[in-house]
C-alpha cells in the first residue's frame, strides 16, 4: 500500500495510546516512528504546559508547597546546586511563554513580556489599599524570581550609590535576590533571622547580639508587621546603626489608614489572615508608620524613584523608600 496523507489528529491519538494506525502497512509506520515520537514529546510538552498553567491558576500555591518540602529533605549546599541546574530549563520554558520586552529586571537584566503574579487577593489587602502586600499581576522576574519589592530596593541602592567598599551592612530576613548582591569581598555582610533558610545568623530583632554603633547600614524589609513589640525591635535597630548610617525598612502598609490598626486579642493566624492580611502580621501599618520610626530616633522619610523606572521595572507605582538615618 503507498503511504498516505498525513493526518495529524489521528496520528496524536494513535500515537499516545499504544496502537497503530490500521490504513498504513509495516513500511509506512516505520517511516513515521520517528515523527511519532517527536509528536508524543509535543504531547508531553503540553502537558507541562497544562500543569505550569495550573500552578499559575492557583497562584504558585503548589509551587510554594513543593519549595518547601524539597527545602526539608535536601540539604542547602546541593539544593543551590540543584537550583542552579534547574534555572537553565526554566529560563527556557519561561523566554518562549514570556517572550517580549515590555519589562526589565534590574537584577537579571533579562526582559520579558509580562511577570509572575504574586501576593493574595484577600478583602483586607483590598478594602485598605495595602502598599508592598496584596496581588500583584506582575510582580515576579520569571528568570531569577526577584520581587517588585527586592527590584525597588535594588534601584535605590543603584541611583543614591549607597553601596561602598569595606562596609560594615546588616540584613535582616534576607532576599535572596539582594543577597547576591550584598556576598562580595568588600562588604561585610551580616544575614541575620529567626528561621531564614538562607539566614547565617540565627537572631531575634528585638535583641540584637551586636554591640551600639556597629553597622555601617541595616536593610530590614517587611519584618516589623511580624513583630508584636515592634517598638522595641525599632529601638535595637536605631542602637546597633553607626551615627550616619542608613536603614531602609520596608513593611506593608495602608495609605488610608492615619494611625496603625493592630489588635492583641487576634492571634490565630486564620483570623490574622482575615484582619490584617496575612498568617503572621500583627497589625497593619498606617501612615503613622514614619512617625513610629522617628519615635525611636531614626531621621526618617519616603523616597520615591522615578515614573519611568517604575514602569520599566514593573514595580508598584505607589510604593516607596521608607529611608532612615542615625
Ligand atoms: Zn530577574
Amino acid at each position: 500500500m503507498a503511504a498516505c496523507s498525513f493526518n495529524l489528529p489521528y496520528y496524536i491519538l494513535c500515537s499516545g495510546h499504544g496502537f497503530q494506525p490500521t490504513t498504513v502497512d509495516q513500511n509506512t509506520w516505520n517511516t513515521w516512528l520517528p515523527d511519532c515520537y517527536f509528536l508524543i514529546h509535543c504531547r508531553l510538552s503540553v502537558y507541562s504546559a497544562c500543569i505550569f498553567m495550573a500552578f499559575r491558576v492557583f497562584e504558585l500555591k503548589p509551587i510554594m508547597m513543593i519549595k518547601k518540602i524539597v527545602k526539608k529533605i535536601i540539604p542547602k549546599k546541593h539544593l543551590l546546586l540543584l537550583v542552579e541546574k534547574c534555572l537553565f530549563i526554566k529560563t527556557f520554558m519561561f523566554r518562549m511563554i514570556y517572550r517580549g520586552s515590555r519589562y526589565s529586571c534590574s537584577f537579571c537584566n533579562h526582559s520579558f513580556s509580562r511577570f509572575l503574579p504574586s501576593g493574595f487577593k484577600l478583602n483586607v489587602l483590598k478594602e485598605k489599599k495595602i502598599i508592598g502586600g496584596g496581588y500583584r499581576l506582575n510582580a515576579t522576574c520569571p528568570y531569577c524570581s526577584s520581587s517588585d519589592r527586592d527590584r525597588l530596593v535594588h534601584l535605590f541602592l543603584k541611583e543614591h550609590k549607597l553601596l561602598y567598599r569595606h562596609m560594615r551592612l546588616l540584613h535582616v530576613a534576607p532576599e535572596r535576590s539582594l543577597q547576591k548582591l550584598f556576598e562580595r569581598k568588600d562588604i561585610e555582610y551580616f544575614s541575620a533571622d529567626l528561621k531564614s533558610y538562607f539566614a547565617e545568623i540565627k537572631m531575634d530583632l528585638k535583641n540584637i547580639k551586636y554591640p551600639a554603633n556597629y553597622f555601617d547600614a541595616i536593610i530590614c524589609n517587611h519584618v516589623l508587621e511580624h513583630i508584636v513589640d515592634d517598638k522595641k525591635a525599632m529601638r535595637e535597630l536605631y542602637r546597633v546603626l553607626k551615627p550616619g548610617g542608613w536603614a531602609i525598612l520596608q513593611v506593608p502598609y495602608s495609605p488610608v489608614l492615619k494611625k496603625t490598626f493592630e489588635d492583641s486579642s487576634i492571634s490565630r493566624p486564620k483570623e490574622r489572615k482575615m484582619v490584617f492580611g496575612q498568617l503572621s502580621h500583627v497589625r497593619i501599618y498606617g501612615t503613622d508608620y514614619i512617625n513610629r520610626l522617628q519615635s525611636v530616633g531614626f531621621q526618617a522619610k519616603q523616597e520615591n524613584l522615578d515614573k519611568n523606572a517604575t514602569k520599566k521595572f514593573a514595580l508598584n507605582p505607589n510604593e516607596m523608600i521608607f529611608f532612615c538615618k542615625k
